[in-house]
């Protein structure tokens, strides 16, 4: 028997982020069924420590504490860059191997240094993939999760200028050009956040 996913029928929703890039992008994504997103920072809520050990727990986290916190229904979302010869790392830690100084340079470095410690040269070795679990959470508890994923390879060195975090040293399958050399729709289309949110839209939402 098919799923049954709570839908999703009030007016308004929590973003969980303080990212104001986020929000606006899912601003966007959710005008078509006359849904208004707030910010978690526009409510004055705190972001909760981020201490899954799964991107699923962490997005789980961050909305069950936004939807508690405001009495509203709140998305969140937890994503990353995940390196097969590494074992998924970054993984959860993907902001983390930043720094700081969220210093994309260095953690890409760091990625292709690790990786060429366990000798990864060919294409089936270098597998990567970009993972988004997204939640919708509800004040009651209730919670529905959906993870995206885009499959690829980590490649050196690293390429274009668009997008930000890991996008230049990632080719999705099928692509000859990295995240970074793609523009920013043509990145949407295929990303684990669109997949995430593919997902939840055909769940959880009808169109106004
Ligand atoms: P989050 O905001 O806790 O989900 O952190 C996600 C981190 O994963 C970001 O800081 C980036 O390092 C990385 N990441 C997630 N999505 C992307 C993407 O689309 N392109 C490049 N890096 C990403």
């Amino acid at each position: 028997m098919a799923k049954e996913y709570r839908k999703f029928i009030e007016k308004t929703i929590i973003v969980a982020s303080h990212n104001a890039g986020k929000v606006k992008e899912i601003n966007l994504l959710l005008s078509p069924y006359g849904i208004t997103a707030k910010s978690a920072k526009e409510l004055n809520l705190d972001e909760p420590e981020e201490t899954g050990d799964t991107f699923v727990e962490n997005a789980e986290l961050k909305a069950l504490a936004a939807a508690r916190a405001s009495g509203m229904p709140a998305l969140a979302d937890d994503s990353g860059y995940s390196v097969a010869a590494l074992n998924g790392d970054p993984g959860i830690y993907s902001a983390r191997w930043a720094g700081d100084h969220r210093d994309f340079a260095l953690a890409m470095q760091m990625v292709e240094s690790a990786m060429q410690e366990k000798d990864a040269q060919e294409d089936d070795e270098r597998k990567a993939a970009f993972i988004c679990a997204l939640t919708l959470a509800w004040p009651d508890g209730h919670v529905e999760t959906f993870e995206g994923r885009v499959d690829g390879i980590s490649i050196w060195p690293p390429k274009g200028t668009n997008g930000f975090g890991y996008d230049p040293i990632f080719k999705a399958n099928g692509h000859d050009r990295t995240f970074a050399e793609m523009d920013c729709a043509e990145k949407q289309k295929i990303s684990h956040r669109a997949d995430a949110f593919r997902q939840l839209v055909n769940a959880c939402f009808k169109a106004a």
